[in-house]
C-alpha cells in the first residue's frame, strides 16, 4: 500500500513527502506534548445519550470499551464550571452594591440589563448553533469530564454488525455519492469520485480519511497478548503495533485497490484541519487556556503560539476559497454540507463501544469545529472584525479541534512505523 502512496495529495497542491517530513519533524512532537496539558486533556462529553436512529443499540460490554470518567477532585479546578466562577463575580458587585444610597434603583437596572445580556447571550448561541456543523454536548447535565490520555485509543475490539451499521449509515445515508456506487468491497469507489462535485468529493474524503485514522490506530495500538498473557508485569496486556491488521486493512489485494487512497484521504483530511487552525490562528492566540493552575496555564498559551508559528508558516495550505462560490447552487450545496455532517455527529450516540464513540465524539467535533471555521464566514474578517464580531469557539470545541488534530498527525507518524516494519 505504501508503493502507491506518493505524489500530489488529491484536491491539494502539496504532496505526501512534503507533509510527512513536516508533520513527523515540526507538528507531531510539538503537539504531542500540548495535548498533555491539563486544558487538552480534560473533555467534556455526554456518553449515554440513547442512539436517535434506531433502537436496538445494543452497548458494548467489551472490557477494552469501557471509559473511566474523572472523579470530581481529579478535575483542574479552573475547569470546575463556570457557576462557581460567575457566582464569585456576581457577589463582588453585590458588596459593592450594599454601598450605593440609590441601590434599589441600581438593582432594577443590573436585573434589567442582565436580562438583556442574558437574551442577547441566547441569541449568541442561538446563531452560533446555526454556524455549528457539528452537536456539542459538553452542556448536557449527563456530561462527565474524561481524561483522555487515561483512555486512549487503541484497539478495542468492537466490529461486527454494529460497527458495519454505523460505517454504512455515514457513507449510504450521510454521505454525497455518485450513482450506482456501492460495491461489496467499498462504499463509494475511488474511480466514481470525478463524477461528484468539488465539494461532494471533499465531504467523502473528510470522512474517509478519518475512519483511515481510526483504523490506522486501532492497527498501531493493538492488543498483542492475549487475556492468558496478562501478567502481574502487565495487567492490563501488551499494546503495540501488528502490521498484519494494518496490511488487512490498506493493501490493494483486500481492498479491491481502495486501501491506498484511504490512506490518501488521511493525508487530505489532516490538511483541511491544519488549514482550519492557520486561519482562527489570532483568535487561539488570544485565548487563556484558563485551568486554575497559572504557571501550566502560561506554558500551556506560550506552546500553542509556539505550535501556531510552525502551522502558519507551511506554505502548502489546502485552498478553502475555491469551495462555495458564487451561485444560489452553493448556498443550497452548503446547507447540505452541514445538515449532512451534523447528522453524522449524531451518529456517534449510536456507536456501541464507549472507548469507541468517546473517540468518534472528540474527532467528529473537531472536524466540524474546523469546518465551521473554514466556512461559517466569520473568520475571513480580518483580526479587527473578528473581535467586533466576538466570534466564538467554546472550549471544547478548541480542546477538540487540537485533539482531533492530534490524532490525524499520530496517525501520518505511525504510517511511518509501518514503513519502516515492512521494509
Ligand atoms: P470497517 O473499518 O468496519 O469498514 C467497513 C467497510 O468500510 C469496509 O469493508 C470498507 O468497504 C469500507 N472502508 C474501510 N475503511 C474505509 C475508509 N478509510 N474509507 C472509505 N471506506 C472504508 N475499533 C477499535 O478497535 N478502536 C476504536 O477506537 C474504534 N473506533 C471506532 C469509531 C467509530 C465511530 C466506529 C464506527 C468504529 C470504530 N471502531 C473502532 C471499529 C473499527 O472502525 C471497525 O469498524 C472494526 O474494526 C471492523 O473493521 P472491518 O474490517 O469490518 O471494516
Amino acid at each position: 500500500c505504501f508503493c502507491q502512496l506518493k505524489g500530489k495529495i488529491d484536491e491539494c497542491s502539496c504532496s505526501i513527502d512534503t507533509v510527512d517530513s513536516f508533520n513527523n519533524v515540526k507538528i507531531f512532537p510539538r503537539l504531542r506534548s500540548l495535548l498533555e496539558k491539563d486544558f487538552f486533556r480534560f473533555f467534556k462529553v455526554n456518553l449515554k445519550r440513547p442512539c436517535p436512529y434506531w433502537a436496538d443499540d445494543n452497548r458494548c460490554a467489551m472490557r477494552y470499551c469501557h471509559v473511566e470518567s474523572c472523579e470530581e477532585d481529579e478535575i483542574p479546578i479552573g475547569l470546575k464550571g463556570d457557576i462557581k466562577h460567575m457566582s464569585f463575580k456576581y457577589s463582588e458587585n453585590e458588596a459593592h452594591d450594599c454601598t450605593d444610597q440609590s441601590m434599589n434603583l441600581d438593582y432594577l437596572n443590573k436585573t434589567i440589563s442582565e436580562k438583556a445580556q442574558h437574551d442577547m447571550e441566547k441569541w449568541a448561541a442561538y446563531d452560533d448553533a446555526q454556524d455549528n456543523f457539528c452537536v456539542i454536548d459538553d452542556k448536557d447535565e449527563e456530561a462527565e469530564y474524561v481524561d483522555l490520555l487515561l483512555n486512549p485509543e487503541r484497539y478495542t475490539g468492537y466490529a461486527g454488525l454494529s460497527a458495519q451499521r454505523v460505517w454504512k449509515a455515514i457513507y449510504l445515508e450521510n454521505c454525497f455519492r455518485p450513482k450506482k456506487s456501492f460495491s461489496f468491497n467499498s462504499y463509494i469507489q475511488s474511480d466514481r469520485l470525478n463524477d461528484m462535485c468539488l465539494e461532494e468529493r471533499v465531504f467523502y474524503r473528510v470522512i474517509s480519511g478519518l475512519h483511515a485514522s481510526i483504523n490506522v490506530h486501532l492497527s498501531a495500538n493493538y492488543l498483542l497478548s492475549s487475556h492468558n498473557g496478562l501478567s502481574l508485569k502487565n495487567p492490563h496486556g501488551e499494546w503495540g503495533p501488528n502490521l498484519e491488521e494494518f496490511k488487512r486493512r490498506f493493501s490493494l489485494e483486500t481492498t479491491n485497490n481502495e486501501g491506498p487512497n484511504w490512506l490518501r484521504n488521511l493525508y487530505f483530511i489532516y490538511l483541511i484541519e491544519l488549514r482550519a487552525i492557520s486561519k482562527a490562528a489570532p483568535y487561539l492566540e488570544r485565548h487563556e487556556y484558563y485551568t486554575g493552575n497559572t504557571s501550566e496555564d502560561y506554558d500551556t498559551k506560550m506552546a500553542v503560539k509556539d505550535l501556531l508559528s510552525v502551522i502558519k508558516s507551511f506554505p502548502n495550505h489546502f485552498d478553502e476559497t475555491t469551495m462555495f462560490r458564487g451561485s444560489k447552487e452553493a448556498n443550497k450545496l452548503k446547507y447540505e454540507f452541514k445538515q449532512h455532517f451534523r447528522n453524522i455527529t449524531r451518529i456517534m450516540d449510536c456507536v456501541g463501544c464507549d472507548k469507541c464513540r468517546l473517540w468518534g465524539k472528540l474527532q467528529t467535533q473537531g472536524l466540524g469545529t474546523a469546518l465551521k471555521i473554514l466556512f461559517s464566514g466569520h473568520f475571513d474578517y480580518d483580526d479587527k472584525l473578528l473581535n467586533k464580531k466576538q466570534m466564538q469557539i467554546q472550549r471544547n470545541e478548541i480542546v477538540s479541534l487540537l485533539n482531533a488534530i492530534g490524532r490525524l498527525s499520530t496517525s501520518i507518524y505511525k504510517l511511518d512505523d509501518f514503513r519502516q516494519m515492512i521494509k
